[in-house]
């Protein structure tokens, strides 16, 4: 997996965790990635002196709020692509994750806008999972 796809990948599934209100610990998150503990463990420390997340020995993982504003914005993407995929190119909504994985990743902020304004319905996407609001 390249290194910012990783990042996203982790700032948004601690993100869904903590969504779903489930605590965010480095067992959860290995066994989620199928990866060794030490491995969730280095990856967090990287988060961490990126401040993207709060580790404190024994305490659940916790995003920053700068965590929390990237991990809007990851999630915001995908979903967005996923009701542009549904919505505009007739996608049947089971096909939709595996691509949305993909585009997610494209840094352009001005992408996912004119995505935005594309569609008819911003708020929800074609699971029925909340779009956040974004700045782009
Ligand atoms: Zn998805």
């Amino acid at each position: 997996m390249k290194k910012t796809k990783e990042k996203d990948h982790y700032i948004k599934e601690i993100f869904k965790l903590e969504e779903a209100g489930e605590k965010v610990t480095v067992s959860a998150l290995s066994k989620l990635f199928k990866v060794s503990k030490s491995s969730v463990s280095n990856m967090l420390k990287k988060l961490s002196l990126m401040e993207l997340v709060d580790t404190l020995p024994y305490k659940p993982i916790k995003l920053t709020s700068k965590g929390r504003k990237f991990a809007n914005e990851v999630v915001a993407k995908h979903r967005l692509i996923e009701s542009f995929l549904v919505e505009v190119m007739q996608f049947n909504p089971n096909e939709v994750h595996e691509i949305a994985e993909e585009i997610e990743h494209i840094n352009s902020p001005v992408f996912f806008s004119k995505v935005r304004k594309m569609l008819k319905q911003d708020t929800t996407d074609p699971h029925g999972s909340n779009i956040p609001k974004t700045d782009f």
